[in-house]
């Protein structure tokens, strides 16, 4: 099995047994959807603060099989960061998905969705879990888009 086909599966199967899928119900929780029209992929991501931490993690949604893998992959990937951790490790995958390029930041599971940069149309799918993660984060109350 070559690398391609390892990241390939390891995407087929966040996205059959998607983690930290489900909605967060706690006190402060607070959430924010997320649209990508390209792919008509749909996203509400939830978070859960304590001070500067993101202690808590969850995600509902539809879509094709990345936008789903790389929300699953993302949760897991911030869970327990600070805001701080988790703004580099977005600007290091956006980067490593649109340009191939990679940081000193060290992505862990989520290079495996670098392979959709030769795939423009599949940027956006794998990117939507990140804005609206932001969107929620920054307690916007306006659908996050990757337009
Ligand atoms: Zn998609």
């Amino acid at each position: 099995m070559d690398l391609r086909e390892l990241y390939q599966e390891m995407i087929l199967d966040h996205n059959r047994r998607p983690r930290n899928n489900g909605v967060l119900d706690q006190d402060g929780a607070r959430h924010a959807d997320g649209y990508n029209p390209l792919c008509g992929d749909r996203l509400t991501v939830y978070v859960g603060t304590d001070g500067d931490v993101l202690d808590e993690v969850k995600f509902t949604g539809e879509g094709c099989a990345i936008s789903q893998a790389a929300a699953s992959l993302m949760t897991e990937a911030v869970k327990g960061k600070t805001r701080a951790e988790i703004e580099k490790l977005k600007a290091a995958f956006l980067k490593l998905v649109t340009t191939g390029e990679t940081t000193e930041t060290d992505l862990g599971k989520l290079a495996v969705l670098g392979g959709v940069r030769d795939f423009p149309m599949r940027v956006k799918c794998a990117t939507l879990a990140w804005h609206t993660l932001q969107a929620a984060l920054d307690g916007s109350d306006e659908t996050a888009t990757t337009e």
